[in-house]
């Protein structure tokens, strides 16, 4: 059994925010909580869960045959820059915060290093993983890293939600550590300040809801949801901001600026890019990963106007309404009944 000091120490060096280690043993729990979203209907129609093999898709001994251990990590994202966007002449649609930067590469090359080292020490073999289809959340919870909070999302003593996730599976035994055993107590304020109530019970998101996961949903969004969509152009972070665990965290320095988008981008511009240069423009960020579907991302744009209501966006609102697309066309339609 290997001792995670030294794995630790390497990995704190390498400039990673706190590492844990867990067991490569199936995530049960998670299989059987995925199962019941699917029964109940609560996963998007694109994303096909119901097709997987959702008891294979917890065990990550299918990703490294042999795997023995897994090394989980968090990286901070919290900084102290302003959540700011310009809504007057130029409207613009808000970026969630974790899409700033892509925390997730950035992770991903310090746990490749880390998994470097991994080879050299010990000769193991190590498959790398962040912002991937492996159970990430339950690995965070069973090595340590944090606790379930009623949003779904992992929350560190120190960091708060504000992390992004990451692992290295290998085919070494390293020492584990305990699960996080930390809990929400009577708190339930994301449910209640969750704009679209896709908190649905403590733990359990309707995702046809969650405007987070309806951001790369491509379709026309339900009046009701449309109309608190705000501005956003990408993603949601209200059951976060709302948190009490996250208040008291403290910013970290920007360590990585890969793929920088920043709080906010100009609608009009988005609408006015093609497919091609809005993937050169936001190249290595997370808003142009493959599975991102460009034409949500206009449809975002579209209800975020509808919201704004700018008169100065009309042309664009009726040049979309008159587009071949039915959800672009209909979703401008919807954005110039909200003037
Ligand atoms: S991300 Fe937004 S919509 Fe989704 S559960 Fe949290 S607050 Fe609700
Ligand atoms: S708002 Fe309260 S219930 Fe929700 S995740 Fe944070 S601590 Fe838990």
């Amino acid at each position: 059994m290997i001792d995670a000091r030294k794995i630790r120490t390497v990995g704190y060096d390498i400039g990673i925010d706190l590492i844990k280690i867990t067991t490569a043993e199936p995530f049960n729990e998670a299989a059987k909580r995925i199962k019941y979203q699917i029964d109940e209907g609560l996963y998007l129609d694109s994303e096909h869960w119901h097709l997987r093999d959702v008891d294979r898709s917890c065990d990550v001994r299918a990703v490294l045959p042999g795997a023995r251990s897994i090394i989980a990590a968090c990286q901070c994202y919290l900084t102290d820059e302003r959540a700011e966007s310009d809504v007057t002449d130029d409207p613009h649609g808000s970026i969630a915060r974790y899409t700033w930067r892509n925390h997730y590469s950035d992770l991903r090359e310090r746990l490749k290093k880390l998994a470097g080292f991994l080879k050299t020490e010990y000769d193991a073999n190590t498959a790398v993983f962040s912002n991937s289809e492996i159970p990430e959340k339950p690995i965070a919870q069973r090595s340590g890293i944090g606790y379930f909070g009623k949003n779904s999302l992992i929350i560190n003593e120190r960091f708060g939600s504000w992390v992004v996730l990451g692992e290295i599976i290998a085919d070494i035994e390293i020492d584990p550590d305990p699960p996080h055993r930390g809990n929400c107590g009577d708190c339930s304020i994301c449910v209640e300040m969750c704009p679209t109530h896709a908190i649905i019970e403590p733990y359990i998101i309707d995702r046809r809801r969650c405007i987070q996961a309806l951001t790369n949903w491509y379709g026309v969004l339900p009046d009701d949801i449309a109309r608190v969509w705000s501005n956003r152009l990408y993603g949601c972070t209200d059951c976060q901001d709302s948190c009490p665990a996250n208040r008291a965290v403290e910013a970290q320095p920007v360590r990585a600026e890969v793929g920088y988008v920043g709080p906010s981008a100009s609608l009009r511009e988005i609408l006015s890019m093609s497919e091609k240069e809005y993937r050169r423009k936001y190249a290595r960020n997370q808003m142009t990963a493959r599975w991102i579907n460009f034409q949500a991302i206009r449809r975002n744009a579209l209800v975020a106007l509808g919201n704004i209501r700018s008169h100065g966006t009309m042309p664009l609102l009726e040049k979309y309404a008159r587009d071949n697309d039915p959800i672009l066309a209909k979703s401008a339609r919807w954005a110039m009944a909200r003037f």
